[in-house]
């Protein structure tokens, strides 16, 4: 016979002890498989315990893991620094070092695109403020604001979590963007990321900007459609590209979900993305958005580029 405990602990963990077939009833081999996201542990016990051992063993893990998803993480991995990988006291902390090298985004900043001044400015009588490019050319969306400078003290640590697939940073890149954010999420219906095309997602495995986004509306409760835009043309790398190649790059690049159209109509939406450069993208995402009939676009960002002087 093999017995077989679960206990269901959250949507997306669970935690199952097994007895290894074949093993005689009363020498249960335990077996304490932990499905996290993106972490898959299996822990194997004595070979003494017996069920009601393993019954304690699921009682007391799924206390732990109901008071916080933090102590389940803790108890098969040491919590570790965001940035450089050393061992912090908390998950999703950075160790001094690296929270040094952070530039956190601060007023005065442009109303509309969040780029910071780089010297004290004159507000206007509603305690406003538009940088020459939004003065001559403004963005479809309202107001985009970032946490984080993406410079050399950002850069590894948001390159890790894009491409080198630590997604454990989500929850705590969310949390900094939900206190950039507040205004904005306060006055917002949906939270919606912007997409990758879709053999960029088959390549990535996931992508950043959706993990960002319901880790936002997870801790938020604000409504999260990760589908609501499609990226309908692959577009070049914008790394490489002037700011008017980076507009023409993305130009048609950008649909909303036939399946999605009826979740708009005078929707305040707000756009999620990981870094801003020129802000080509999220501003592109922003027509479609408003030619589909939303009635308001905001962008919150984890970084963003910071042009000298
Ligand atoms: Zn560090
Ligand atoms: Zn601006």
């Amino acid at each position: 016979m093999v017995r077989r405990f679960t206990a269901k602990l959250t949507k997306s963990s669970s935690i199952h002890t097994r007895q290894t077939p074949g093993m005689r009833d009363n020498d249960i081999d335990a077996v304490l498989s932990f499905h996290l996201p993106r972490l898959t542990m299996t822990i194997v016990g004595s070979p003494r315990w017996g069920p009601s051992r393993l019954g304690e063993i699921i009682r007391s893990t799924r206390i732990l893991l109901a008071d916080s998803g933090r102590y389940a993480l803790d108890i098969v991995l040491p919590p570790r620094c965001l940035a450089c990988g050393e061992i912090v006291d908390r998950q999703g902390g950075v160790c001094a070092v690296c929270w040094r090298a952070l530039t956190f985004l601060t007023p005065p900043w442009c109303t509309c695109c969040g780029r910071p001044f780089p010297h004290a400015v004159d507000l206007d009588d509603d305690g406003e403020m538009l940088c020459p490019d939004c003065l001559i050319d403004p963005p479809w969306y309202d107001q985009a604001r970032a946490v984080l400078v993406y410079d050399d003290g950002s850069r590894g640590m948001i390159l890790g979590f894009k491409h080198g697939d630590r997604t454990f940073a989500a929850p705590a890149f969310a949390a900094w963007m939900a206190r950039a954010g507040a205004a904005l999420l306060a006055d917002c219906d949906l939270v919606v990321p912007v997409p990758l095309h879709r053999w960029r997602l088959f390549r990535r495995r996931y992508n950043q900007a959706a993990l960002l986004a319901i880790a936002i509306g997870n801790s938020t409760k604000v409504p999260v459609v990760p589908d609501l835009l499609i990226r309908q043309r692959a577009t070049d790398s914008q790394g490489h590209l002037g700011r008017a190649a980076r507009y023409l790059n993305v130009a048609g690049a950008f649909a909303v979900s036939p399946r999605r159209q009826a979740a708009i109509a005078g929707r305040r939406i707000l756009l999620i993305d990981d870094v801003l450069t020129s802000g080509a993208t999220v501003t592109e995402c922003a027509r479609v958005l408003l030619a589909a009939g939303a009635a308001r676009i905001d962008v919150l960002a984890l970084a963003r580029v910071v042009k000298a002087g």
